[in-house]
């Protein structure tokens, strides 16, 4: 690299159509980085937005479909959009909170895809990423987590159990030690997202504390996206990030 030369960072973001997915580009595209969303549908055009500085690409992807998602790994797009970067980033970010309710009332289909969502998509990306990395002084995978995968919540048992993977997988990936490459897995707060909206929507039979979220939208006590990606995005920047396999936004 020359003196004028700068450090080229590009960045894949699952789920990156709407909520903190749609926020965390923004706010990489305006730190001049350039990124690639991946989500089963594209993000709509913002009126009148200024030109950022990243560049931005996107695919149709359902990543609830393992063997679709290993179909599109086995292929070039991986590899060709991370030529050139002297900074890979990962984030893993697309999720699903749903089934919600105990296990009698979980249609087994809805548990397979939110399983495949929720972790074996992440893992998966995470290798590619990995082998596709291999000659990156600095990458960098994010798992977007949850206060779910550290305190378990009635009516919540997939979501849990699929947060909690990711955070051990980023515990057990860290000690793995591949150069260069740092793991961590990272609960974002509690955002006004779709998500959250469907959360008030459930019955409370099938989840006890949903007159809790209602209430926290109503006394304003949710982070809004811009914010919650603002601070993600500088940790999963900073020197910080990785030294501990799991962190939280909320006591950053
Ligand atoms: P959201 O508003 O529901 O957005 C989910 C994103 O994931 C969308 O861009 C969606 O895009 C994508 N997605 C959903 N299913 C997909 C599939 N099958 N294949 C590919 N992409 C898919 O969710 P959010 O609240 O922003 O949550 C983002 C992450 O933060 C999730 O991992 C969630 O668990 C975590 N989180 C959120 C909160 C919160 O309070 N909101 C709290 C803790 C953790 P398409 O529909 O276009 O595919």
């Amino acid at each position: 690299m020359t003196a004028t030369s700068h450090l080229v960072t590009k960045a894949i973001v699952t789920g990156h159509t709407r909520g903190l997915g749609a926020a965390l580009v923004d706010a990489l595209l305006t730190r001049g980085i350039d990124v690639l969303g991946l989500a089963r549908s594209n993000r709509a055009p913002v009126a009148d937005a200024p030109p950022l500085p990243g560049s931005f690409v996107e695919v149709e992807l359902d990543l609830s479909d393992s063997e679709r998602l290993a179909q599109w790994l086995s292929g070039d797009t991986l590899a060709a959009f991370l030529h050139g970067a002297d900074r890979a980033l990962l984030i893993n970010n697309a999720g699903t909170v749903g089934p919600i309710g105990p296990c009698a009332v979980q249609p087994p289909a809805d548990v397979a895809r939110a399983v495949t969502l929720n972790v074996t998509a992440p893992l998966m990306l995470s290798s590619a990423f990995s082998a596709a990395t291999a000659d990156v002084p600095d990458r960098r995978i994010a798992h977007v987590s949850s206060g779910a995968a550290r305190n378990p919540y009635a009516g919540w048992n997939i979501y849990c159990a699929t947060k909690a993977a990711l955070d051990h997988h980023a515990r057990a990936a860290a000690l793995d030690g591949e150069p260069g490459l740092r793991v961590a897995s990272v609960a974002p707060g509690v955002v006004d997202t779709d998500m959250q909206g469907e959360i008030r929507g459930i019955d409370e039979a099938r989840f006890p504390l949903r007159e809790r979220f209602a209430e926290m939208k109503r006394t304003g006590q949710l982070a809004s996206p811009e914010d919650a990606a603002d601070t993600f995005a500088g940790y999963l920047l900073s020197d910080a990030f990785g030294e501990t396999p799991t962190a939280d936004v909320r006591s950053l």
